[in-house]
């Protein structure tokens, strides 16, 4: 058994923890992260399977998150980007849709009128300059309802709601009832307006190694997972001892709630994510495909049209999400459907169930839950803030500046 002192030790080295890393890093402020995983990344972690690039779950990046503006270095992760429009199938059509200033082939099937009828493209219009206008604070300490109130108060069409709408934001919120806040979903559309969807050309593991990286090799520490917290102390599961002035928190809710009295559990949305490598790609467009029939499948894509990177030289690679339990040879009989080629015997590359994937955040949402749990605990992580990269950096960054201040004794409020 070994004891350690430290200004700062981090739980956690998923994207809260290293955001707080770089934080205390920068500031000058020693701290060590443990790590129970044996690599950093947490929630985002990519797996090399034959050369394939499976990322523990279909989700994709936004170079347009603040956060990921102020602390990753965006070029260096050679972004693939979707086009900012989605194929819509339906019957026998695969309807493009999508701004045509942005995505001029989307013209045709907006223009005629395709799931969007003129006064779905005037709500539409009116909904993006609300979430574009103004800076973002306002929209976080706006009104809050769930999402599908807020689409329906918007004047979108029943049509467009549930042939557009709730198949592209089920795969966004990872749940189709649409109750997430529609405070997160402004800001998701926001988002979206400002930059395309991305995927690192090394697959979605490559922005914590990244992170990671910039921190001082000795101060990350995998395989080492904590058991105990306790003022000022923190003991792993090796019987180490690590003395530290704060210690911040910045595993997954669950676990969180099971170390620190007093920080709630939250419930989750959870995923399957299935990984096929068929002959050919299936459809040659860096595009999020959606049901249009409202199908078992929330979203699937060609990710070697986003980023060749992500299969051999030649090869393609197709994700497919569900929300629940979907049998192989249904999940085969909706892709060759969506797809309108034969995927029945399409290799299978991988399959990730994730049950704890994102917190689930029913309105009212609030994006600054408390951080401090005692003089010398804190919490950090994306159920501290908002369940995406976003929420997670952020959480990271706001804790590191709570306690960078809380060891200056600089008494100064947190900004809001
Ligand atoms: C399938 C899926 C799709 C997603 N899609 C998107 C998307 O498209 N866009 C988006 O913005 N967000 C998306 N997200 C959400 C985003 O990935 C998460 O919100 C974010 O990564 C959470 O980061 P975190 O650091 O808060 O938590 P985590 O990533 O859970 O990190 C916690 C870390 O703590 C470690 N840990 C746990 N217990 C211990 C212990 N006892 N001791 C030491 N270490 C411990 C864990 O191993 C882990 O590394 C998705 C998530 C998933 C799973």
């Amino acid at each position: 058994m070994a004891v350690h002192e430290v200004d700062v030790v981090i739980v956690g080295a998923g994207l809260a923890g290293l955001s707080a890393g770089l934080s205390f890093h920068r500031a000058g402020i020693s701290c060590v992260v443990l790590e129970a995983g044996d690599e950093v990344g947490g929630r985002v972690r990519t797996d090399v399977v034959d050369g394939f690039r499976l990322d523990r779950g279909f989700q994709i990046l936004n170079p347009a998150y603040p956060a990921i503006r102020r602390l990753v270095d965006v070029d260096a992760l050679r972004l693939g980007k979707f086009w900012r429009a989605v194929r819509v199938a339906d019957g026998d059509r695969l309807s493009l849709l999508g701004n045509p200033l942005d995505t001029p082939k989307a013209f045709r099937d907006v223009a005629a009128r395709r799931h969007l009828s003129v006064k779905d493209l005037a709500a539409l219009g009116a909904l993006t300059v609300r979430a574009a206008a103004g800076p973002a604070q306002a929209i976080v300490r706006g009104e809050d309802r769930a999402t599908l109130d807020e689409l329906r108060r918007t004047g979108l069409s029943d049509r467009a709601i549930e042939s557009v709408f709730r198949p592209f934001l089920s795969g966004v919120f990872l749940e189709d009832g649409l109750s997430t806040s529609s405070r997160f979903f402004r800001l998701v559309w926001r988002s979206f307006l400002s930059s395309a969807p991305s995927l690192p050309a090394l697959g979605m593991g490559e922005l914590p190694r990244q992170l990671a990286r910039s921190i001082p090799s000795d101060g990350v520490r995998t395989g080492t997972p904590v058991e105990a917290i306790g003022n000022g102390r923190v003991r792993t599961a090796g019987g180490d001892v690590w003395n530290a002035r704060a210690v911040v928190v910045a595993t997954d809710g669950t676990t969180a709630a099971k170390l620190v009295e007093g920080v709630p559990e939250p419930s989750w949305n959870s995923v399957t994510t299935w990984y096929f490598a068929p002959p050919r790609s299936p459809l040659s467009e860096p595009v999020l495909l959606v049901d249009g029939q409202g199908g078992s499948i929330l979203n699937t894509a060609v990710l070697t049209e986003v980023c060749p990177t992500y299969a051999p030289e030649g090869a393609s690679l197709v994700s497919a999400s569900t929300l629940g339990q979907l049998a192989e040879p249904e999940m085969r009989r909706t892709l060759t459907r969506l797809y309108r080629t034969d995927a029945s015997s399409w290799p299978l590359v991988g399959r990730y169930e994730i049950p704890h994937a994102l917190p689930a955040m029913p309105s009212p949402h609030d994006f600054r839950r408390s951080i401090r749990f005692g003089d010398t605990t804190y919490v950090c992580g994306d159920h501290r803030d908002s369940s995406s990269l976003q929420g997670a950096l952020a959480s990271g960054a706001r804790t590191a500046r709570a306690v960078a201040r809380s060891l200056t004794g600089d008494r100064g409020e947190e900004r809001p």
